[in-house]
């Protein structure tokens, strides 16, 4: 972990609990339940819990919140395991499972219910909502809140053998019905669910609801500092109230800190299965999708996603990050650390009418890092330079190819262009130019420089490659505000090229490798889909900020 952390409500609190022996060890717990793939907001919560583990040589916990095992499966479980290692972290010892507490959470109700601090109650959902009141009118008691412990006792009992269908009846606790912390107000302890779970089977008809259960869970891991988001903020008495009521072996305290939200971004799973469910999207892991998995396919170097997850910081309240913060985060890496290549998007063919015998030319990997070293690339007469690269004419703001003038091709020699062909329609479809230097790097003898430098491949030795280009998945910036999140789908969110030319050592990238194809941006061999046979390359990001609508 990078030494310029910087200091947080958290790291302090931390720290001060270390220092004033409240605590012997931080334990903190990464808690997702499995009912979709971690998103960006999650890897601010990753890298909160498991970086405070590390920073206070402490333990972080992998804990399945499993507890509603009809949205749940085997599939997000595979997924988190996988996000939460590539972003760089290990779990302390196994996987846990919330399922694996659930005999404890179940003995545990019979003792509330035998110290008379829970009851069975048969109202139904609607009835439950009218007796509980609002935020300015205080609740009513249940009919069923004076049930004799015997009865509650025998009735959960045979909740919990599965006698009565859902709904049927909850396990509540006795608080306070006038509380004006609606959390208070007699919440549900357990519901009837005839589901069969991942983990489980069909063991329990019975699920504990996340605030009878993941205080106790935080109890018997010996968490420390049980961290979430401030919606839950309100929920704080009631983890306490159990924690103060219950034989649990170890006193855990929650803590909140302000979720992760940023601009032009979808952080709720729900919305996000959304996407995948209607097909807006090829999977979880498309690389237009905020989920690590996304982004990962996308080129998104980890490193450049915990980073951001520090910049941002951690604090109590809630706020909208630009998105262009984490975009900022991976151009700054990948400058450093892509090596560069050369594509072209669009080929258009230039031959070189002088040129005496074929080149091998010696380039650099990397600008400004000679560990880089050099690749060798072949030059000879047959070119493919991009089309955008080229003007019959053009005033003097346009530094490509133009008729009459000159040009440096990377890496190598100067041409002026002398003529080229057109098809039926007028579009130019080849381009003559000669040759004013034969070395890489040498200036024209009669002194007239090149106006720029524009990137080329072999026509004898490039490769077709598809190349996605990607825009930004949402037109609007605030896409949780709208009605139907497939509404604001930006239409342009995916262009595919085919036929993209790619100098021929791209044909071997290992997946997931990223380059930077000079003067396009950065772009990763696709995890799955590239190989030497097809190869496929993923957009990560321009070269720079483009939004706005700049041109590049
Ligand atoms: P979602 O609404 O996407 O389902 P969730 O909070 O229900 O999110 P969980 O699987 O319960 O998803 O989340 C696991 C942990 O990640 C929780 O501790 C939660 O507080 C945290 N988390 C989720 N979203 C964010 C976010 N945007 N920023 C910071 N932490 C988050
Ligand atoms: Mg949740």
């Amino acid at each position: 972990m990078s030494a310029d952390l910087r200091s947080n409500f958290l790291r302090t609190q931390v720290q001060s609990d270390l220092a004033e022996d409240r605590v012997a060890e931080v334990v903190t717990r990464f808690p997702p339940e499995p009912n979709g793939f971690l998103h960006i907001g999650h890897a601010k919560s990753i890298t909160v819990n498991f970086g405070l583990a590390l920073q206070f040589q402490g333990r972080c916990h992998l804990r399945f919140d499993d507890t509603n095992p009809e949205a749940e499966s085997q599939e997000f479980i595979d997924s988190i395991q996988e996000d939460v290692r590539w972003l760089g972290f290990e779990w302390s010892g196994e996987v846990r499972f919330a399922s694996s507490y659930f005999q404890q959470l179940y003995d545990w109700a019979l003792g509330l219910i035998d110290r008379g601090l829970a009851y069975v109650c048969d109202l139904s959902p609607d009835e439950a909502r009218h007796y509980r009141g609002s935020l300015t009118a205080p609740g009513q008691d249940s009919p069923f809140r004076e049930r004799s412990v015997a009865e509650n006792r025998s009735l959960f009992e045979q909740m919990r053998a599965g006698e009565f269908v859902d709904g049927e009846r909850v396990l509540r606790a006795k608080i306070d019905m006038s509380s004006p912390n609606m959390n208070m107000r007699d919440p549900i302890l357990y519901r009837i669910r005839h589901a069969t779970h991942h983990q489980t089977g069909d063991q329990w008809p019975i699920y504990p609801t996340y605030d009878y259960a993941h205080g106790q869970e935080d109890a018997l891991e010996g968490i420390t500092h049980s961290i979430c988001t401030l919606e839950f903020e309100d929920h704080r008495p009631l983890y306490d109230w159990f924690i103060e009521h219950l034989p649990v072996p170890h006193v855990p305290r929650q803590i909140e800190f302000a979720r992760l939200n940023t601009s032009y971004t979808i952080t709720s799973k729900r919305k996000l299965k959304l996407l995948v469910d209607h097909g807006v999207v090829t999977g979880w892991d498309d690389p237009r999708m905020p989920t690590i998995a996304g982004l990962r396919r996308r080129g998104y170097p980890a490193a450049a996603i915990r980073h951001f997850c520090e910049e941002v910081g951690t604090s109590r309240s809630d706020s909208v990050v630009d998105v262009a913060m984490l975009e900022s985060a991976v151009r700054d890496d990948l400058n450093r650390r892509a090596p560069r290549a050369m594509c072209v998007m669009s080929p258009l063919k230039l031959t070189l009418t002088n040129l005496p015998g074929d080149l091998t030319l010696s380039v650099p990997n990397h600008p400004a890092n000679p560990d880089f070293g050099e690749r060798c690339l072949e030059m000879g007469a047959g070119l493919y330079i991009d089309s955008g690269d080229f003007r019959e004419e053009a005033n003097k703001h346009f530094k490509r190819l133009v008729l009459g003038k000159r040009v440096r091709l990377r890496g190598g020699v100067v041409v002026e262009a002398e003529r080229c062909d057109k098809d039926e329609s007028g579009e130019v479809v080849e381009v003559y130019a000669r040759c004013i230097t034969f070395e890489p790097g040498v200036d024209p003898e009669d002194g007239v420089k090149p106006k720029g430098v524009i990137h080329w491949v072999s026509a004898d030795h490039a490769v077709a490659a598809t190349i996605r280009r990607y825009d930004r998945l949402f037109s609007v910036a605030e896409p949780a505000r709208a009605e139907d999140v497939v509404e604001v789908v930006n239409p342009r969110s995916l262009a595919v090229i085919e036929g993209a030319m790619v100098e021929p050592m791209l044909v071997q990238a290992v997946p997931e490798s990223v380059f930077q194809f000079e003067r396009e941006g950065y772009f990763v061999a696709d995890r799955h889909d590239h190989c030497a046979n097809s190869p496929v390359f993923n957009m990560t990001i321009g070269l720079r900020d483009t939004w706005s609508g700049a041109d590049a």
